[in-house]
């Protein structure tokens, strides 16, 4: 059995990695989305186990030192992280794993599994993403700037991955990041093979 194919989406904050990520599941419902392990508080909408698995920084930081992190990283002053075991489980089992995380992270992970998949969802300019960002309602004038900071520094990073895919429509983000999966698992380094002769002679 070929192992899962491990996808690693990042991309600024306000970029629509959320929006595209259940588009994508949806079109795609063999892959499975990776549940995190979180500092932060629950935002109301979320649930442990599902959005994230929340925690303690004391149980974060013995995990850490346990080596349990497949890739961990600081966000917004926050610990985030994944862990081994859960992705090599599945990825024995065949499941196509996705990994919606930051660039930090992603970048532990290329180290770490050169076979992962990289993408970077990008917005299609700068304006929309300071609209998307400033939309949201959610935040101060000064997170806002923050936020559009750390934007700009995650948006450099783009050519340290293998895809680059702008976020315009969501339903067009998403078939591309599935056009990818699937071409990548067309991939006969990656396992593809015919099928196997019936051990008939020509
Ligand atoms: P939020 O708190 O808004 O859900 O996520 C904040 C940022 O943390 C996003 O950029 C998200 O991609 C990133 N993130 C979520 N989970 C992980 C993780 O397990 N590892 C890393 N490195 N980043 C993560």
């Amino acid at each position: 059995m070929a192992a899962g194919l491990l996808v690693v989406l990042s991309g600024p904050s306000g970029v629509g990695k959320g929006t595209v990520c259940r588009q994508l599941l949806a079109l795609r419902p063999s892959l499975q989305l990776s549940v995190s392990l979180t500092t932060r508080q629950p935002r109301p909408e979320e649930t442990c186990g599902r959005h994230y698995e929340f925690t303690t920084p004391s149980r974060f930081q013995k995990l850490i030192s346990g080596d349990a992190f497949l890739e961990w990283a600081v966000v917004y002053g926050h610990y985030y992280g994944t862990l081994k075991q859960a992705v090599g489980e599945n990825l024995a089992r065949g499941t196509d794993l996705l990994l919606e995380i930051d660039v930090q992270g992603a970048l532990q992970i290329r180290r770490r599994l050169k076979e992962a998949v990289l993408i970077f969802l990008a917005p299609p300019s700068m304006e929309a993403l300071k609209e998307r960002i400033s939309g949201r309602g959610t935040e101060d004038a000064v997170r806002i700037r923050r936020r559009l900071k750390a934007a700009q520094q995650e948006l450099a990073a783009y050519h340290l991955y293998d895809y680059l895919v702008v976020n315009g429509r969501v339903e067009d983000a998403a078939a591309s990041i599935d056009a990818i999966i699937e071409a990548e698992k067309c991939r006969i380094s990656r396992g593809a093979r015919p099928p196997a002769s019936g051990g008939e002679e020509r």
